[in-house]
C-alpha cells in the first residue's frame, strides 16, 4: 500500500502486463459508480482483455439505458480468477459489499482509482484524485493519456459518469477541464439530448409519489440554514421503492434559498438509517461531519450508515450540523 499516487504510465503497464481484469464500484452504486466501472471496462475490453464488471448491488433500473450495462453483474459465488481488481469511485474497501470483496480476494494486484478525498488508499497502487468532480473524469484522463481506446458504449457512460456527479455539470468541482471532456465526448458522437432525457427525464412515477411523501417530513431549522427530511423503510414496501429511487432528491430542499446544508435521513431494511448530506457552503465541511459518525465523502455531499433508530441518529446528526452553522 502505498500513499502516493501511481503515475498514469504505471497504470498502463499494469493494463498491459495482464489479462484479466475485474471493474467494481460501490454498494447502492449511483452513476458515477456504474459510468466508471463501463467506461474503463469497455476500454479494457477493446484493448483485448477479458474483463469483468461487478457490483454488490448489480445495475440500478435507471442506469439500464447505458449501452452494455448488462454486463454489469452481482459478484458469483465462485469467481473466475482475476489478476487486478479496480474498485472506482469507492471511497472504503468496505463499500465494495461482502461478497464483492470475496469474489476479488485472490486478485494479485488492487487498483483503487477515485476522487475521494477520504479515501485511505487501501489499493496496492491508488489513483485518487480529490480535485476531480467524478471518478468517471480520472477513467477519461487514464483513458486519453495513454491512448487507449474509447468505444461508444465508453464515452456514453463515462459522460453520464460526470453528469450525474456534477449535477449536470453545475457544482463548483466542475471545471474547464470537465466541459473540455464533455466537448472532446460529442465530438466523438455522443447525443446529448438523447442521452441527458434518459439521464434525467425518464423518473419512474413512484419517484415522485416518493418526493410527494419527503415534502410531507421536510423541516427547517437554524434560521432556515439547516433543511432535512426522512424516509421510513414501510415506504419502500407501500411505494416498491428501488434504492435508486430517491437518488438526487436531496438536491431539492439543497436548492432553497438561504439553506446551507441539506440532510437525507433514510431508514434501511437492516435498521441501519443512511444519512446523506449537501452544502452550499465551503465554510461547512460535511465530509468532515461525517467522519465523526465514520461516513466520509466530499466537502459539500458526504454520507454516513449509522446505527439508528431514525429519532436518535437524527438527533446526533442534526446537533453536529448545528455546531457548525
Ligand atoms: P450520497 O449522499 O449521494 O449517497 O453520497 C454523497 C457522497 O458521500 C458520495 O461521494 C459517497 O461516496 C459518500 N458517501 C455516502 N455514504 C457514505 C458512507 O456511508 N460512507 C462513506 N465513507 N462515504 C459515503
Ligand atoms: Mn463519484
Amino acid at each position: 500500500m502505498s500513499n502516493e499516487n501511481v503515475s498514469i504510465e504505471a497504470l498502463g503497464e499494469i493494463f498491459r502486463q495482464h489479462q484479466t481484469f475485474a471493474v467494481m464500484s460501490h454498494m447502492r452504486p449511483d452513476g458515477d459508480a456504474i459510468g466508471s466501472q463501463l467506461g474503463l471496462g469497455l476500454a479494457l475490453e477493446a484493448m483485448g482483455k477479458t474483463v469483468f464488471y461487478w457490483n454488490e448491488d448489480g445495475l440500478p433500473e435507471n442506469l439500464e439505458f447505458l449501452p452494455c450495462s448488462e454486463k454489469i453483474a452481482q459478484p458469483p459465488a465462485e469467481a473466475p480468477v482475476i489478476d487486478v481488481a479496480i474498485a472506482l469511485d469507492t471511497a472504503t474497501k468496505v463499500r465494495l459489499g461482502e461478497n464483492n470483496l470475496a469474489a476479488a480476494a485472490k486478485a494479485s494486484l488492487w487498483v483503487n482509482i477515485d476522487h475521494h478525498i477520504s479515501n485511505p488508499r487501501y489499493g496496492d497502487v491508488n489513483y485518487v484524485d480529490a480535485t476531480s468532480p467524478a471518478t468517471g473524469q480520472i477513467v477519461y484522463d487514464i483513458i486519453t493519456a495513454l491512448g487507449m481506446p474509447l468505444p461508444d458504449g465508453a464515452r456514453d457512460a463515462i459522460y453520464v459518469a460526470v453528469s450525474t456527479d456534477t449535477g449536470s455539470f453545475q457544482y463548483d468541482s466542475t471545471t474547464a477541464r470537465t466541459y473540455r471532456m464533455a466537448a472532446d465526448l460529442v465530438d466523438r458522437g455522443l447525443a446529448v439530448g438523447e442521452i441527458n432525457a434518459k439521464t434525467y427525464d425518464s423518473h419512474p412515477f413512484r419517484r415522485i409519489e416518493l418526493m410527494r411523501a419527503l415534502l410531507n417530513t421536510l423541516e427547517l431549522t437554524c434560521e432556515g440554514k439547516l433543511a432535512h427530511w426522512q424516509m421510513l423503510d414501510q415506504w419502500r414496501i407501500d411505494m416498491d421503492l428501488k434504492p435508486e429511487d430517491s437518488e438526487g432528491l436531496i438536491d431539492m430542499i439543497r436548492a432553497i434559498r438561504g439553506v446551507q446544508v441539506a440532510v437525507f435521513f433514510e431508514e434501511l431494511p437492516d435498521g441501519k438509517i443512511r444519512v446523506s448530506m449537501r452544502s452550499k457552503d465551503r465554510s461547512v465541511n460535511v465530509c468532515d461531519i461525517a467522519a465523526e459518525f465514520g461516513g466520509g465523502g466530499h466537502a459539500l455531499a458526504a454520507g454516513i450508515r449509522m446505527a439508528g433508530p431514525m429519532a436518535s441518529a437524527k438527533e446526533l446528526v442534526l446537533q453536529a450540523i448545528q455546531r457548525v452553522l
